[in-house]
């Protein structure tokens, strides 16, 4: 399969070039020149399979072409060893689950996947650095979550050195402990500064000619196809446990209504690449916090990015989304063809709190700030006797301190979280300066 960036669609490269570039060249994000539609044959006995089966049949649509059919299921098993299971919370309502992975959130899924493609490439074409040892470097900015979930994908995975920049004192405890303890080929990088700090840090060094001469360089935010499109795969499996369900009377028939909380909105573009792949689906929401552009570019046709602001959910804290590029690239910049497919919503961190109290008292459902943009959104959009799926993309525990302040709760923290706390906490200190992060870089690198 060739990618093409939305920026220029005459300009293909491989999937290769695509996941170890990250970003194209002219800033453009990179999207898969077809996709395939999937046989009726499939979703009608889409109930009967195995999350890895539906894994698999997805994966051989996006990477078939480019991957051994046996690499490509060894791939998928590696990454999606935990279930992902569909909860109902109320009637009619359902939790997707996302958050069974290593460290408690969705974004699990996409690395593990990326990290997995990664080390199939290096193995196979040889990433030679100038010293001929197969490195690739990937550099990640964090504000916690994306960190900790790239920091434990690629954990221990041959020719792949992660450095995870963060602010220093501006990341809670339990989320530091998940990338600062891990050692091996993750280096946590304590940035004297603010997370806008890390992310700039990031972005030079990607356009920095001499580092890049020197250096094989690579993201793994949701910018990467590597880590977006595997999100795909649980839209269908959410869709395959309804279908269950369903068949067996304890669910509203017809298709999903599907609540998603977006910050960068790779979360949803995956699900709207798998409604193209056939996936029913009556219509998407797209639950937003107080960054609310993409709700904006809704009711008014204008997209206005914005600066970021702080909220109860952090991990949608975006001004400026950037997949927002592939969702026009996909609908050819048709705001109708948008509004047709994605409704939106947003919630204040007032009503985000009114919300996980609420669900709580009705349901005994623990929602996170995040997961609870998604419900109420969902709620205030489904009809009386339609099914509707919303998207749990953080286990409350991420956000204990913040849950149980609202809550009056003390939520117990998993053993898998707690573990990291165990751990030894080893980081690099380096200031904002780039000239000091691309020293570093280059002084690591010929080690
Ligand atoms: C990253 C993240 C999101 C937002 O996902 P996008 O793909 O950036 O829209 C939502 N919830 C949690 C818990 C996250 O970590």
């Amino acid at each position: 399969m060739r990618y093409y960036s939305t920026n220029d669609p005459n300009t293909t490269v491989t999937l290769r070039e695509a996941v170890v570039r990250g970003l194209a060249p002219d800033r453009g994000l990179y999207m898969p020149n077809s996709i395939k539609r999937l046989g009726q044959e499939f979703f009608n006995e889409i109930h009967a399979l195995s999350f890895q089966q539906i894994a698999d049949e997805v994966a051989m649509a996006f990477f078939g072409e480019d991957l051994p059919e046996t690499d490509i299921r060894r791939i998928t098993e590696d990454t999606l060893n935990f279930d992902i299971p569909l909860v109902e919370v109320s009637p009619g309502i359902y939790s997707l689950e996302l958050f069974h992975g290593p460290t408690l959130a969705f974004k699990d899924i996409g690395a593990r996947f990326m990290a997995r493609l990664l080390e199939y490439f290096i193995a196979h074409e040889e990433e030679k650095t100038h010293k001929g040892e197969s490195v690739v470097n990937v550099l990640v900015a964090t504000s916690g979550d994306t960190g900790s979930a790239v920091a434990n994908g690629f954990l221990g995975v041959n020719g792949i050195h992660v450095y995870v920049l963060y602010p220093k004192g501006k990341v809670s405890p339990i989320q530091e402990s998940q990338f600062t303890t891990l050692g091996h080929n993750i280096t946590a990088v304590e940035v004297d500064g603010v997370f806008d700090d890390c992310q700039r840090l990031v972005k030079q060094a990607f356009m920095d000619a001499e580092l890049r001469n020197h250096l094989v360089m690579t993201s793994a935010n949701s910018i990467n196809v590597a880590r977006f499109l595997p999100q795909a795969f649980y839209y269908f499996y959410a869709y395959a446990q309804l279908r269950a369900f369903q068949l067996s009377g304890k669910a509203p028939e017809g298709e999903p209504v599907i609540s998603v909380p977006s910050g960068n909105f790779g979360n949803l573009t995956a699900g709207l690449i798998a409604h193209r792949m056939g996936l029913p689906v009556k219509y998407f929401v797209a639950a937003n916090n107080a960054n609310d552009v993409f709700l904006k570019y809704l009711l008014t046709g204008t997209y206005c990015p914005q600066p970021t602001r702080q909220t109860l959910a952090n991990a949608m804290d975006v001004g400026a989304p950037s997949n927002f590029a592939r969702i026009l690239d996909l609908y050819a910049n048709s705001l109708e063809a948008i509004r047709n497919d994605i409704r939106g919503d947003a919630f204040t961190d007032e009503a985000i709190k009114d919300i996980i109290r609420d669900c709580y008292h009705h349901t005994g459902y623990i929602l996170d700030p995040h997961g609870a943009c998604a419900y109420e959104a969902l709620r205030r959009h489904l009809k009386r006797n339609e099914p509707g799926i919303f998207l749990e993309t953080a286990h409350p525990a991420k956000f204990k301190e913040k849950v149980d302040d609202i809550l009056d709760t003390d939520i117990p923290i998993p053993q898998r979280l707690s573990a990291f706390m165990k751990g030894q906490k080893k980081t690099v200190a380096m200031s904002k300066h780039f000239p000091d992060f691309k020293e570093y870089l280059l002084q690591s690198s010929g080690e």
